[in-house]
């Protein structure tokens, strides 16, 4: 039997129904916050994601997938949503119309990465992008979505950690001071960090392996080093997001993997599923439009992790013991009255056709397509089995009400509706069944 490569997966039927409720709170959200969708293709030029991206990151050097076309032309599948939105924000010359551009798109994304619970080599990511804003406003507000957006999918113990990289003024001091301390650490250094060191020594300071994080412990921050525009900017995010009641912790080892990012970054962490991850993160790239060939334009994003947040929820809809950070643990706190728990409400049908004879099938067949087309969830069966083994299945499907067709009822003009929770009864008469239907419940 052929199944699925190595670190890509079915979502299945009965997971979806949290995909499409994540799906639909975030876009709700994005909309009103004013943000528009954009889709981008899944494949591009392996040039795009290793210009913006960077040649030294984990992605670029080891993690895409890259292959010829029939022409040669290196093409890549899509590690990561920003790159791609930066492209068409540049080819179609989306700041002409409106200098502010907000952006956001859902879709899969692959690296090939060692698979393990919580990371896929086919993933899903819900983006957001703003471009045109210099302003911290913008940063604390991309911050506030998330919070906002995991309150409401009722993971309100989730947090930011956030940080500021400096910008092109004082990175080169703080970089400066960085190799000068990792010179001294050198022999407690694993072999990624040496070669970052050469190319890009501010990712040493987000190195898992835990030698590496015990020798780095008293390197310098770029919080000491940053300028005064930096340390403006990364004031008054702190403090917008304090008066906003959004909890964070300021986190100096908060570098994240891509080169593009400048001043504000952040990243929600989690124990969730395991070994701490992280289930969204992003920042300002201020600098990567003109990198890729644009005009100079503000720009600052995130990511947030679909697979990996929808593992999450699943949890707390399960009511399991869910530890969100570090040591401390919460269980479900589900309003389930609330908005998502309503999108997660399960989709039974209104009615069950049950045909007792051929005449009755066909008769079943108009009646549940003509309801289906009015927007009433109907289903019937063509096997001609018996009423007992219908209503069973009626009974397993969670049918609201079932529908009696039988040759005698259709003789006699008087199906029976059957409510089938209070077991009350309703007669219905052939000649326009959907209309009658719609009536007893409650449609029209
Ligand atoms: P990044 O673009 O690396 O910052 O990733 C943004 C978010 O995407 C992360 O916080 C993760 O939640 C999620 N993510 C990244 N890589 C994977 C993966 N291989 N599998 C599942 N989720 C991922």
């Amino acid at each position: 039997m052929i199944q699925t490569i190595r670190g890509f997966r079915d979502i299945l039927p009965e997971d979806i129904v949290i995909w499409q409720a994540i799906e639909k709170t975030a876009s709700k959200l994005f909309e009103d916050f004013g943000f528009k969708e954009i889709r981008i293709p899944i494949m591009e030029k392996t040039e795009l994601f290793a210009r913006s991206i960077g040649e030294t990151t984990d992605i670029v050097e080891k993690e895409m997938y890259t292959f010829p076309d029939r022409k040669g032309d290196k093409l890549t599948l899509r590690p990561e949503a920003t790159a791609s939105v930066v492209r068409a924000y540049i080819q179609h010359n989306m700041g002409a119309s409106d200098s502010v551009q907000k952006l956001y798109t859902i879709g899969p994304m692959f690296r090939r990465e060692r698979p393990q619970k919580g990371r896929y080599r086919q993933f899903y990511q819900i983006n957001a992008e703003v471009f045109g804003i210099e302003s911290p406003y913008i940063d604390a507000q991309l911050i506030l979505i998330l919070n906002e957006l995991f309150k409401r999918l009722g993971l309100s113990e989730l947090k930011a950690h956030i940080n500021s990289l400096g910008c092109k003024e004082c990175r080169p001091t703080f970089q400066k001071e960085l190799l000068g301390f990792l010179e001294g650490k050198k022999e407690h250094l694993c072999e990624n960090c040496l070669r970052r060191m050469d190319k890009n020594p501010l990712r040493t300071l987000d190195c898992k392996v835990p030698e590496c994080r015990e020798a780095l412990k008293d390197a310098p921050s770029t919080l000491n080093h940053l300028c005064d525009k930096c340390k403006d900017h990364f004031e008054i995010v702190k403090n917008v997001l304090t008066e906003q009641n959004v909890e964070f912790t300021v986190d100096k080892t908060l570098v994240r993997g891509l080169d593009y990012y400048s001043r504000t970054t952040f990243e929600i962490l989690t124990t969730a599923l395991g070994a701490q991850s992280a289930v969204a993160g992003g920042g300002r790239y201020d600098a990567l439009i003109k990198e890729l060939g644009g005009p100079e334009t503000y720009g600052i994003g995130f990511a947030i992790g679909f697979d990996r947040l929808a593992e999450i929820v699943a949890q707390m809809i399960n009511g399991e013991d869910v530890e969100v950070k570090d040591g401390s643990s919460t269980t479900s706190e589900f309003n389930s009255e609330s908005d998502f728990m309503n999108l997660l409400s399960p989709k039974v049908p209104d009615i069950f056709i049950i045909p007792l004879g051929e005449k009755a099938i066909r008769l079943a067949y108009m009646w549940t397509s003509a309801l289906n087309i009015a927007g009433i969830r109907t289903e019937t069966d063509y096997s001609g089995r018996s009423l007992k083994s219908l209503m069973k299945r009626a009974d397993k499907l969670n049918a609201a009400n079932v529908l009696i067709a039988g040759d005698k009822e259709i003789e006699d003009n008087a199906l029976v509706l059957r409510n089938m929770k209070t077991k009350e009864q309703f007669f219905i008469t052939t000649d326009n069944p959907v209309e009658q239907i719609e009536t007893l419940l409650n449609r029209v």
